[in-house]
């Protein structure tokens, strides 16, 4: 089959820090009222896998245009604008992709990043999302940097399905390697994500129920979304969370938890035996938008506002053109102030970028 190749890049332009320059407070808020306090970057487009719903292969192949090495922030570039975006409030940074543990010495930009504090001098919430198939080798080394928790994605117990789900050949008891090594570490609680695609993986469900009952991980499932513009999403491939946990309520009684948070994007049930809990993340079927505080700063540094933004603002344009931290600061502020970004709650509405809008960023750019 062949198919259009999907462009990377936008055509974002250069943000405005002109006029009065806003310090950072801490208070930074958008039009719907929602503070800045999570960044997920994207450390690297690249990955080993070709997961169906993320890659598909008829896309990224080997004629498919990943960003040169010149066009990624350094270590350094990502430790200016991270610390900037800690002033303004961020309290947590998720480092993503693509397949993070893919980017040489990430160790190093950990250890930076670690070295942050938020304005009252409290550490960051620092993690990272996996595909874990180098996390057996690197889990000690992530820990020793300074990473607090993983998080690692996996799709199936089934090793053929998991293979073809992954499109790489990847094994099952690889990336179990890899959890129990995070564990053994202490890089926990480990969440455990599961993309769930009706017809595909969903008789997995009880069965990763079952395995990581009482493991100490905590899995979550995640409804299949329509992100990017090359995975061919359909709604009849997704299963509501609710389902899934009538699935295994059936076979595990489940009581419901208290969110932790309000910005928390994971219903929580725990096993009523005490084994343990599941969560389920319901981006279809159940928006949450409104409480959304999350940037994500793409892999050559452009700064989105949503998962299914069309465009991003080039904040490397802006540092490699010169500006202070001051500038930088003025200009993540007008940009945060200006965001009225709810894609999930307009989904299917007029005023929703569709998912043949081949102009709506991959989700391996910008991170999940
Ligand atoms: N490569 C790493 C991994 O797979 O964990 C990090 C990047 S990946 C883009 C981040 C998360 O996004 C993964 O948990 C993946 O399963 C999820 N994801 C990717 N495409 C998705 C889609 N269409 N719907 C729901 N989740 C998706
Ligand atoms: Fe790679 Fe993660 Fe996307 Fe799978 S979900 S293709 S592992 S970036
Ligand atoms: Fe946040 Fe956009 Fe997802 Fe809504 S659709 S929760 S605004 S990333």
């Amino acid at each position: 089959m062949s198919r259009r190749i999907i462009p990377l890049a936008d055509v974002s332009a250069v943000p405005d820090f002109s006029g009065v320059a806003a310090s950072p407070s801490g208070l930074l808020t958008d039009t719907l009222v929602r503070p800045l306090r999570d960044l997920r970057i994207s450390v690297t487009d690249r990955c080993n896998f070709r997961c169906v719903y993320c890659m598909p292969r008829d896309v990224f192949d080997k004629h498919y245009q990943f960003l040169p090495h010149a066009a990624l922030l350094s270590f350094e570039e990502i430790e200016r604008l991270a610390r900037v975006f800690v002033a303004h409030g961020v309290e947590k940074i998720r480092l993503t992709g693509g397949e993070p543990l893919l980017r040489k010495n990430i160790e190093f930009l950990i250890e930076r990043l670690a070295l942050l504090r938020t304005p009252e001098g409290r550490p960051l919430d620092l993690t990272l999302t996996t595909n874990g198939s180098l996390l057996a080798r690197k889990a000690q080394s992530l820990k020793d940097a300074g990473l607090s928790r993983v998080t690692v994605s996996l799709d199936a117990l089934d090793d053929a399905l998991f293979r073809r789900m992954n499109d790489a050949d990847f094994a099952v008891a690889d990336v179990l390697n890899g959890i129990e090594t995070a564990q053994a570490a202490g890089l926990d609680p480990i969440k455990v994500n599961m993309v769930v695609k009706r017809g595909t993986n969903d008789q997995e469900i009880v069965p990763m129920a079952r395995h990581f009952k009482g493991s100490g991980a905590v899995l979550r499932f995640i409804e299949y979304m329509d992100v990017g513009a090359s995975n061919g999403w359909n709604m009849s491939e997704v299963l509501p969370s609710a389902h899934v946990v009538e699935r295994i309520g059936a076979h595990f009684p489940l009581e419901p938890l208290e969110a932790h948070t309000a910005a928390e994007t994971a219903q929580r049930w725990a096993y009523r035996d005490g084994s343990g809990e599941i969560g389920v993340i319901s981006s279809v079927t159940r928006a949450f938008c409104d409480s959304c505080t999350r940037a994500r700063l793409s892999t050559e540094g452009k700064l989105y506002l949503c998962l299914f933004a069309v465009s991003g603002h080039d904040l490397r344009g802006l540092i490699r053109g010169g500006a202070s931290d001051e500038e930088v600061a003025t200009a993540i502020a007008r940009i945060w102030e200006a965001r009225g970004d709810r894609y999930s709650q307009l989904r299917g509405s007029a005023s929703a970028p569709s998912a043949e809008d081949a102009r709506r960023v991959e989700m391996s750019y910008i991170g999940g």
